[in-house]
């Protein structure tokens, strides 16, 4: 008897310790459609881009023509307490939109489907990359920018990603990374991850001057 008492003690203080320790992560959520090898490289760029870790989580279960918004909810509420909030990946056809981000409700989710529609998945790692940088922004916070050399500039088409930054103009980065410090977000260690080959093109000067 003393002993499961201890046991649920011991339980309550680790999670106090996780949110009062300010090690809260992202976490991304995937169904069963998107392969390991996938998510390893999205979040690989996701966690070089911002500095800030992602956690990946279990297969999202989703039912056959559910709605993005619905699996966003869902995902939502299966956070742990020191997740601060949840992108999901999947292939939800391409009928549904490309992505939904409802930050006040801690959800983002990304469309492979039409993110991915005809291009290679190096394409489509970048593609879900830079979205899912502005779902990781937009949980914190931040605002669309107006800086066009900048991955939260406004855009319309799937394609405007491909001539788009890849990444945060350095003004972003920095308020990135002070509303992550006070969200108590756990963050990289600096230099802990060489930048990707999937920066290579038009967003060269930007990322010289990031890092
Ligand atoms: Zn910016």
């Amino acid at each position: 008897m003393k002993k499961a008492i201890l046991m649920l003690v011991g339980v309550g203080l680790s999670v106090l310790t996780a949110v009062a320790g300010e090690s809260r992560v992202f976490a991304l959520a995937t169904t069963r459609d998107v392969t390991p090898a996938l998510t390893t490289r999205v979040i690989a760029y996701l966690e070089t881009h911002s500095g800030a870790v992602v956690r990946p989580t279990e297969f999202m279960p989703v039912e056959s023509g559910q709605d993005i918004e619905a699996i966003g909810r869902a995902a939502a509420q299966r956070l742990a307490a020191d997740e601060i909030g949840v992108l999901v990946l999947g292939q939800f056809g391409v009928d549904q939109p490309q992505g939904v981000c409802l930050p006040h409700e801690q959800f983002g989710i990304l469309n492979l489907s039409r993110l991915g529609e005809g291009v290679d998945e190096d394409r489509l790692v970048r593609r879900a990359g830079q979205d899912g940088l502005r779902v990781l922004a937009m949980l914190v916070g931040l605002s669309p920018c107006p800086f066009p050399l900048c991955v939260l500039t406004g855009y319309e088409k799937t394609e405007d990603l491909d001539r788009m930054s890849g990444n945060f103009c350095p003004p972003c980065l920095d308020r990135f990374t002070r509303r992550a410090r006070e969200a108590h977000l756990q963050m990289k260690p600096v230099g802990a991850d060489e930048p990707t080959q999937d920066e290579s093109t038009a967003d060269d000067d930007v990322s010289a001057s990031v890092d």
